[in-house]
């Protein structure tokens, strides 16, 4: 048996995946503290890797090659994986302020966001122009253009705003990009003017003058044409106005600007320096807050002047992880010397690159092979994870108590000795205060039907059921399979909404149920508080009103909703009212459940975890209204017993055979990937009892999309009986409502078509319509 994980008594919270965090995530994986949690906050799931990004754009990479994701790495550095965006930070109560959630408590915290072309520095740039960061807006932009050229023979127009190293590979590489594209679409030229505009005397003003010579030249000879000594003093639409009076329009103009910072660390009260870039000490630990330290682009190393480039980034990551941990401990912390020289290393479009060292260049093929193995040799250090089972370093016991480390200070990040273990049974239940300290901190609204509810000391909710309908009730509880309190919070609601919905009925009122693992009181509170304001707002969004609940102490986080709707009888969806002939439709795609043991083992791609985490918190109000005005018989929700598994409920329960086409199901992007891999839930073995239930076309058997029907579900789609005059109608008014993969996946049988064993489902390779 597993011993419980230590309690946690200290948050270290790290904002933004950028170069120098991928290192600090790979450290505390390498070398766990006990009793310290660590959480990643990032905007987006995969971290793109500068130096490969004119590769990605030039069709030289994929996207997957060029960047680091997330997901598995912070599943093994046993982080917690926040999907969201700081927007400033409480210095005061130590808070990261996000944009989608409750704030975030930290002890310690560390910035790694980067920076991004400063377009708010040029009037009307904001609203026009396209920024090469974020990334990953600019690649899905990037990507537009480049089908938009492929496509026509029209000619296209690109300015591109920024003469340094940024500005020089993004023109050469989308010159290549375009060029090739054009190619592929059997055109010999791609028809794409493109100038490149700076407000410098030259190009790369920052190198060797070689450096700018030969890059002027290599521009020259791709038909790009650059303008020196051109500063855009406005943009208004797609016209650029120069500072020399000159004016140009183009159909695309592309942001590579000098590095610009955010407002949110001057408005948070972080000293910044005249750019706004956090001052840090060598440490990097900041001036002004000795709980915060800030890394990479957006930190401005004090008596260290350097560019602002990714090379810096890496190369912070081994001493911020240091001195986070030493702060932790409560050591002294130690400062380090960025390096002044520096190998650059700058690709021309093609495969082929030139370096530049202490005022010499070189250049060829092979430079673009040394940078290419360079390159993915760092990607691969942050992908290609050991296994860690059994290998993590112990540091034994978290000392007690704090002290000063490094300069300045505020009270270190240690904390006093963890919580004492408590009872079960009615001790475990946590203290009534810490749940009414978190509602209040949410403010839960109330629902007309609720006449006892959260607002009043009774001991037990009333809800009135309106004159001529009856409550439908439901309850479910699961563990957490997602680190993320908040996400996990809006899955389990929605997936307690799954069952009202499937019955027909309209949400009123509702109970969670809580397991919080053992913590220092405020981080429980704060647990809670994330969770439930997930779940309220999930609960709110569908119109269900939260009368109680119960919290109490586990090893593990859990929840679950005791919920109820009301219906009129007549409109009551059962599984039992299929009717010979219906055809079968299902409203989401199938395969959380893969997604999510693939992601405990950290072999799932964040893209495909992504998705799945969306699909599992979209609300079913507006398939289950649908469904009802297209004459549903029958419904349910697919979920634990996996979608072969609900249909057989259904069949059984109406005493019908039916058919199910696998090339009809829709599955979540990677799920099948997923079950070639043989990685299943832990409940799809007992899902596949339902077997002795089902006859298979020999030609499904070896399939192992087949094996997804058993994949039990979390707030998977809705599953219901249609007569068959009005499925396409049905499917066609779900897609426009919001649920583009609604399909009809099999039918019932008629008499003539049925074997005579009812409650069997005949499974087909080919569609069943
Ligand atoms: C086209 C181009 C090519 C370049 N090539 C090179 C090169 O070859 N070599 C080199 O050394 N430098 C290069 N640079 C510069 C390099 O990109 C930056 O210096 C580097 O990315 C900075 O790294 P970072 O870790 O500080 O931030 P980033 O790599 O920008 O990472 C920051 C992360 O934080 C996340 N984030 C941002 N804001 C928030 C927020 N508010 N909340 C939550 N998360 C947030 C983002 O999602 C991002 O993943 C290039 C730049 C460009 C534009």
């Amino acid at each position: 048996m597993h011993s419980p994980p230590p309690p946690v008594t200290r948050d270290l919270v790290l904002v933004g995946g950028g170069h120098t965090h991928v290192a600090v995530l790979k450290h505390f994986g390498m070398k766990p503290m006990p009793g310290v949690r660590v959480t990643l906050i990032s905007r987006e799931s995969n971290a793109p890797y500068s130096g490969m990004l004119p590769g990605l754009i030039a069709g030289h990479y994929t996207f997957a090659d060029a960047h680091i994701d997330l997901a598995p790495l912070a599943r093994f550095a046993q982080a917690r994986f926040l999907r969201d965006q700081l927007v400033g930070v409480d210095l005061e109560n130590k808070r990261v302020l996000c944009a989608g959630r409750p704030p975030v408590a930290f002890d310690l915290l560390s910035l790694n966001t980067g920076s991004a072309p400063g377009v708010r520095r040029v009037a009307g740039a904001e609203d026009s122009v396209v920024p090469v960061k974020p990334i990953d807006g600019f690649f899905a932009r990037w990507t537009r253009l480049r089908e938009r050229v492929a496509g026509t023979s029209h000619p296209v127009s690109i300015g591109i705003v920024g003469g340094g190293a940024g500005g020089v590979e993004i023109a050469l590489s989308i010159r290549y990009g375009l060029a090739r594209a054009a190619e592929a679409a059997g055109r010999a030229g791609d028809n794409v003017r493109i100038e490149l505009f700076t407000d410098s005397s030259e190009i790369l003003p920052a190198y060797p003058v070689r450096m700018s010579t030969r890059f002027a030249r290599i521009l020259e000879d791709d038909g790009i044409v650059v303008h020196t000594d051109h500063r855009v003093v406005r943009v208004d639409g797609s016209r650029l106005h120069f500072g020399n009076g000159a004016r140009a329009t183009f159909d695309e103009l592309l942001w590579v600007t000098t590095a610009g910072a955010p407002d949110w660390p001057r408005e948070s009260g972080l000293q910044v320096d005249e750019r706004g870039f956090i001052r840090v000490r060598d440490t990097l630990q900041t001036l002004s807050h000795p709980d915060v330290f800030a890394a990479g682009d957006i930190a401005a190393v004090e008596g260290y002047p350097r560019p602002k480039a990714g090379v810096f980034a890496v190369r912070q990551g081994p001493p911020l992880a240091r001195n986070l941990e030493r702060r932790l401990r409560g050591a002294s912390l130690a400062g380090f010397r960025p390096q002044r020289e520096y190998l650059s290393l700058i690709s021309t479009g093609r495969r082929h690159a030139v370096a530049a060292r202490n005022g010499l260049t070189v250049a060829g093929r092979w430079v673009w092979t040394w940078k290419d193995r360079i390159d993915r040799r760092f990607i691969r250090d942050y992908t290609e994870l050991p296994s860690m089972d059994g290998e993590r370093v112990d540091d034994g016991p978290a000392p007690a108590g704090s002290s000063e480390a490094g300069s300045g200070g505020r009270g270190g990040a240690s904390v006093g000795p963890g919580p004492a273990m408590r009872c079960g049974g009615c001790g475990s239940k946590v203290g009534s205060e810490l749940l009414f300290r978190s509602l209040a901190r949410l403010g839960a609204t109330g629902h007309p039907g609720v006449m006892v509810g959260l607002d009043a000391p009774d001991d037990a909710a009333v809800v009135q059921v309106p004159v001529g309908q009856v409550a439908v009730q439901s309850v479910d509880f699961f563990r957490s399979f997602i680190d993320d309190p908040f996400l996990f919070g809006r899955i389990t609601a929605n997936h307690a909404l799954g069952d009202v919905f499937a019955m027909g009925a309209e949400p009123l009122a509702g109970m969670a149920m809580v397991t919080l693992p053992l913590a220092a009181e405020e981080k429980m509170e704060e647990d809670l508080t994330q969770l439930m304001a997930g779940a309220l707002e999930v609960l709110e969004r569908d119109g269900l009103a939260l009368v109680g609940g119960h919290t109490s102490e586990g090893r593990e986080l859990a929840m679950g909703f005791s919920v109820t709707g009301t219906a009129r009888p007549e409109d009551l969806l059962r599984k039992s009212g299929m009717r010979p002939g219906d055809r079968l439709v299902l409203t989401r795609p199938v395969g959380t459940g893969v997604i999510l043991a693939a992601d405990m083992r950290g072999r799932a791609q964040s893209l495909w975890i992504d998705a799945a985490l969306a699909l599992m918190q979209e609300s079913h109000r507006p398939a289950a209204r649908i469904l009802g005005e297209h004459g549903a018989t029958a419904a349910t929700d697919v979920t634990g017993f996996g979608l072969a598994g609900h249909l057989l409920e259904m069949a059984r329960a109406s005493g019908v055979e039916v058919s199910l086409g696998l090339a009809d199901v829709p599955f979540l992007d990677g799920a099948r990937e997923v079950a070639r891999l043989g990685i299943f839930s832990s409940l799809h073995d007992q899902n596949l009892r339902a077997l002795e239930s089902v006859r298979a076309d020999p030609r499904v058997t070896g399939d192992p999309a087949a094996q997804l029907l058993f994949d039990p579900q979390t707030a998977g789609g809705l599953l219901a009986s249609i007569p068959a005059d009005r499925a396409e109608a049905c499917v066609e008014a779900l897609r426009a409502a919001g649920c583009p993969h609604a399909i009809v996946v099999g039918r019932v049988l008629t008499e003539g078509a049925a074997s005579g064993t009812p409650g069997v489902l005949h499974l087909h390779a080919g569609p069943v319509r």
